[in-house]
């Protein structure tokens, strides 16, 4: 026998229809990349997805069908998002910063229909034009001078269109990892599991959302989902303030003139705004709070944040998990902890949110589970219903028999529920039988003053099977040496994690992304050996 409620498919077209009803005058403010401002709100957002459905229908986009684009933060990137999904096709946000052989083989993986793109990225496209094989149309959100401008396509429509209907399982995003390694891999969510991530994303463990909430989202909307926020800030009924350009003194002079509460970046973000204030003589912006993930968040950032008065929420995901995994949201003693407790509470990951499943696992067997004790590190595991089961097109399910998906992370579960991320899996160093963090020792190498950038990689020894070799940038003027930094490490690390060697490099490689590439260092120092 079936319970006897209504039947209410968990498709995205609930959100935006709730928006619009519910909070309907709610602006959505963008700076635009020529300096200029303009305000829609949330019906009006409905009103242009509606259109834009009704335009890609026009032009014979079917069902299931990728659509994409190559934007910054702006409404109609927000349009995008819900109309799109509206005519039920899938939006593919293309991360500009890719490298070009990686943005040929994902628009063409993707079988890419149409590309909405900013007039910033018309190199790009000039470029890559020839390269894209299944793009047959292209709209420009900016301006019309290339392709069709995107106000006069979607103004050609009534925007008389009924939402397109099916299961909640439909496809409506598709994101690709940048991957260290091999192509980059496509991650499709669904309806229902975007919805779902977007909930969990609102209660006050996580973005903490309210009806008066302003919040300017850093992270772009071609990374990861942009955290859920779009989808979550309209559930709220927030108002959003978006810029096409991540100068701090853009952000900043918005986050005061248009009463921004909240606002979400990786670290780096945070980083050129604290020295763009610091520059200017000028106080942070007094933001209620900051979303930070992406990467770990360094301790002083914190500290800074929270004696401004601004929540830390530091969260740990990642693409496959859409991505919301862990938000470090007050924990229930909060209270009774004092400032240097609640620091090192925030810097550690934070808690699963419903819906999210979490486990360590030995790395010898990467199967048998491991105490959550605060102590032991381990294999990161993770499942839920908007975590990915396959990979776009790959023939073999990402997850294991048991249902769980291995991250590559490696880290601490405590007692109360907290992650605490330790290493990734590909970098844990084995020495002698016991694992080495290479973060943690990177960590404590960039707290020396002479030291502006560290990466730590295992290096084959005989003895030991891996030895942690730490590659170093001097920060400018620095005559720091070997000897100055291991000096600096022994009060801070165990003894046998002290690194074999010291080596000064001008510069450490960087992937798509930001992140360090230690498969680039490894590549570049294939033929180092360790004197033994
Ligand atoms: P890509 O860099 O390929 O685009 P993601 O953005 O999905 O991929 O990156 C996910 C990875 O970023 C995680 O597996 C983890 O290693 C790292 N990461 C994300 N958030 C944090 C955090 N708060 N602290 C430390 N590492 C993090």
């Amino acid at each position: 026998m079936l319970g006897a409620m209504q039947d209410w498919t968990m498709r995205i077209t609930h959100v935006i229809d709730h928006a619009a009803r519910e909070a309907g005058q709610r602006e959505i403010v963008t700076h635009w990349a020529d300096g200029t401002l303009t305000r829609t709100n949330w019906s009006g957002v409905r009103t242009d997805a509606l259109k834009m459905a009704q335009a890609l229908q026009a032009l014979g986009i079917k069902k299931g069908e990728r659509v994409a684009s190559l934007a910054m933060n702006h409404s109609r990137h927000l349009v995008s998002w819900y109309g799109v999904a509206g005519m039920g096709g899938v939006l593919h946000t293309v991360n500009p910063r890719l490298f070009d052989d990686q943005l040929e083989y994902i628009v063409n993986h993707a079988e890419d229909k149409v590309l909405c793109y900013d007039a910033a990225f018309q190199p790009i496209v000039d470029r890559m034009k020839e390269r894209w094989t299944t793009v047959e149309h292209y709209v420009c959100y900016d301006s019309g001078e290339h392709s069709p401008a995107f106000e006069d396509w979607i103004g050609a429509q009534d925007g008389n269109f009924e939402w397109v209907t099916g299961p909640e399982t439909d496809p409506c995003m598709i994101c690709y990892t940048s991957g260290t390694t091999g192509n980059p891999k496509g991650v499709q969510y669904e309806h229902r599991s975007t919805l779902m991530h977007a909930l969990a994303g609102l209660q006050p463990a996580a973005f903490n959302f309210s009806a008066s909430s302003v919040m300017l989202p850093v992270v772009p909307m071609f990374h990861a989902a942009s955290w859920g926020l779009p989808y979550a800030g309209a559930m709220a009924g927030i108002k959003f303030v978006f810029s096409a350009v991540n100068d701090p003194s853009v952000l900043h002079n918005l986050m005061i003139d248009e009463g921004v509460t909240d606002s979400a970046g990786v670290p780096t973000v945070w980083l050129a705004h604290f020295q763009y204030c610091d520059k200017e003589g000028i106080d942070l912006p007094p933001l209620k709070a900051a979303t930070i993930g992406g990467s770990a968040c360094p301790r002083f950032m914190i500290e800074r944040l929270m004696k401004n008065g601004t929540r830390v929420q530091h969260a740990w995901g990642m693409t496959e998990t859409s991505p919301i995994g862990t938000v470090g949201g007050p924990t229930w003693d909060w209270d009774q902890l004092t400032f240097e407790e609640k620091v090192d509470k925030t810097a550690m990951q934070g808690r699963p949110t419903f819906g999210v499943e979490l486990r360590i696992v030995s790395l010898d067997d990467m199967s048998t589970e491991l105490p959550r004790d605060g102590e032991t590190s381990g294999a990161l595991q993770i499942r839920g219903p908007w975590i990915i089961k396959r990979y776009f097109k790959a023939e073999e399910d990402a997850v294991g028999n048991d249902g769980w998906f291995d991250t590559g992370d490696v880290g601490i579960i405590h007692p109360d529920g907290t992650l605490q991320l330790t290493d990734r899996t590909k970098d844990v160093i084995k020495s002698g039988g016991e694992w080495i963090s290479s973060v943690e020792l990177e960590n404590a190498a960039v707290g020396h003053e002479g030291v502006l950038e560290a990466a730590c990689v295992g290096m084959y020894h005989p003895k030991w099977d891996e030895r942690p070799v730490l590659f170093v940038v001097r920060n400018e003027g620095s005559d720091v040496t070997a000897d100055d930094i291991i000096e600096h490490l022994k009060p801070l690390i165990a003894k046998w994690w002290l690194p074999d060697a010291v080596e000064f490099v001008d510069d450490i490689p960087h992937t798509a992304t930001g992140k360090i590439s230690k498969k680039d260092l490894r590549d570049r120092f294939a033929d180092y050996t360790l004197e033994t």
